[in-house]
């Protein structure tokens, strides 16, 4: 028996019978009933658990094929972005769409369909596949394409991992000339501030986000917008991820509370409220928090919860005030918000989560059931305005929330593997 967690800690330690996924086994019948295959256990809740039997994709991890030329790569589902970084870099390659960890795997990009900075130009991750080897549970190889098995790599993409266990991936690579990304910062004062510095940035910079303070009034929304784009100075392509390991152990209370909170959103805001243009490291840019190895364990035993959904750009100041006001109104403070806007590029996948509209991904401690009575009015704001919430993330999200945020439901039921089961499946589907 083994212990697995996700991202978020806010689950009891679940210990599960496992294999590994190996060049040796795969052909073997590996999958029984209920298996599902865990990535890095980046995600935050129970997506990644599977209901009986857990496969480790961490030593299917060799890259297949790179053509140096073409940039089309195929690496197997078990390899980290980080690894994968540590090679193309240095040869000029990168990938089109990257989360904001480099920490996840190849296969876990693929099954949550992830989304980055650039969605508004490249989409999400399955726009960017060429093809999909698939092993499934009758032990046959299958290849999924836009061009052959269209309907499996529809239900693949974004798929949960419930298709069966994705073997290779074959994608195409975007060329980098150095490892530097051109910034600009520019601070906001409220919501529709943001809207108009987005419609104005988003034409100019491949890549968009921004950091909110909600503040302690409905009126108070400030944030950071930071853009940026592939530099074309220079030719130096070093890449090197620097870690500093500040937990060595999961501290039994939570470090992250209000107060710590609240100093640490105005010193942040106070260092970037200049108009800023820079040039920094392409991993400072994409995935600042990789710096501080396991930073989730400051949220103590109880951990933490992310809270990610989109809404519609249709009424969207009418609906984040609306989100903005029921946060402020509980009193609990969010200890991270990252905001971006989606664009209208349409996801590959059936239950792909990227949709035009406005996501927020908001960082909670763990406070059990004040929490709880929050994020239950946040969905009803999120329903009512038609939005959806992002599996990757969730612990919590009932049958009526899912099957609205993915009206595509029912095609991908008929391409899901019948042994294949996870826990938020499971959980989803047994509700009437
Ligand atoms: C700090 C941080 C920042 C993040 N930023 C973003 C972001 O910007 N955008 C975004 O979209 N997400 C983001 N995420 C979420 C993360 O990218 C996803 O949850 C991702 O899917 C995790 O990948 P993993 O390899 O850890 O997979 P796991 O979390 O272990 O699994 C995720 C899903 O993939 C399936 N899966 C994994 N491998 C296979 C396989 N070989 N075959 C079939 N199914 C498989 C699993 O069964 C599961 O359903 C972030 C997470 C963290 C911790």
């Amino acid at each position: 028996m083994i212990k697995i967690s996700s991202w978020g800690n806010n689950l009891p330690a679940r210990y599960m019978n496992s294999k590994n996924l190996t060049e040796q086994n795969y052909s073997k019948s590996i999958i029984t009933e209920g298996s599902l295959v865990f990535g890095n256990g980046r995600s935050y809740g129970d997506v990644c658990f599977a209901k009986d039997l857990v496969i480790f994709s961490k030593d299917y991890n060799r890259i297949v094929t790179i053509d140096e030329n073409t940039g089309i790569i195929t690496c197997q589902s078990g390899l980290i972005l980080h690894d994968l970084f540590k090679e193309i870099i240095p040869k000029g390659w990168f990938l089109p769409v990257v989360p904001g960890t480099q920490f996840i795997t190849v296969g876990g990009a693929v099954a949550n369909d992830i989304h980055g900075k650039n969605h508004h130009n490249k989409g999400s991750f399955g726009n960017h596949i060429i093809e999909i080897l698939l092993l499934d549970s009758q032990n046959n190889t299958i290849k999924c394409s836009k061009n052959e098995n269209y309907d499996l790599f529809k239900a693949t993409v974004g798929g949960l991992g419930l298709t069966g266990v994705i073997l290779e991936v074959k994608i195409q690579l975007i060329q980098l000339d150095n490892t530097y990304i051109e910034q600009n910062i520019t601070p906001f004062y409220s919501f529709s501030e943001y809207l108009n510095l987005n419609k104005e940035f988003e034409s100019d910079y491949e890549y968009t986000v921004a950091w909110v303070d909600f503040g302690s009034s409905v009126n108070t929304i400030k944030g950071i917008f930071i853009s940026g784009n592939h530099s074309k100075k220079g030719d130096n392509l070093q890449y090197k991820q620097r870690r500093i390991r500040l937990f060595p152990f999961t501290p039994p209370l939570s470090l992250v509370n209000n107060l710590t909170v609240s100093i640490l959103n105005k010193a942040y805001f106070l260092k970037n409220k200049k108009i800023k243009n820079s040039t920094v490291k392409i991993n400072k840019f994409f995935f600042p928090l990789d710096l501080i190895h396991d930073w989730n364990k400051a949220y103590g035993k109880r951990g933490l919860i992310q809270y990610q959904f989109v809404l519609p750009l249709e009424r969207v100041e009418e609906s984040v005030s609306k989100i903005h006001k029921k946060i402020i109104e509980s009193g609990i403070e969010p200890s991270l918000t990252v905001l971006k806007t989606f664009g209208d590029i349409h996801p590959e996948g059936y239950l792909s989560f990227p949709r035009e509209g406005v996501t927020f991904a908001i960082d909670f401690p763990n406070k059990k059931s004040k929490l709880s009575n929050l994020l239950n009015e946040l969905d009803k704001v999120v329903f009512r305005y038609g939005g959806a919430l992002y599996p990757a993330k969730d612990i919590r999200m009932d049958k009526k929330m899912f099957v609205h945020s993915f009206p595509n439901l029912q095609q991908f039921l008929k391409s899901k593997d019948p042994k294949m089961n996870s826990k938020f499946f499971e959980r989803i589907m047994r509700q009437n």
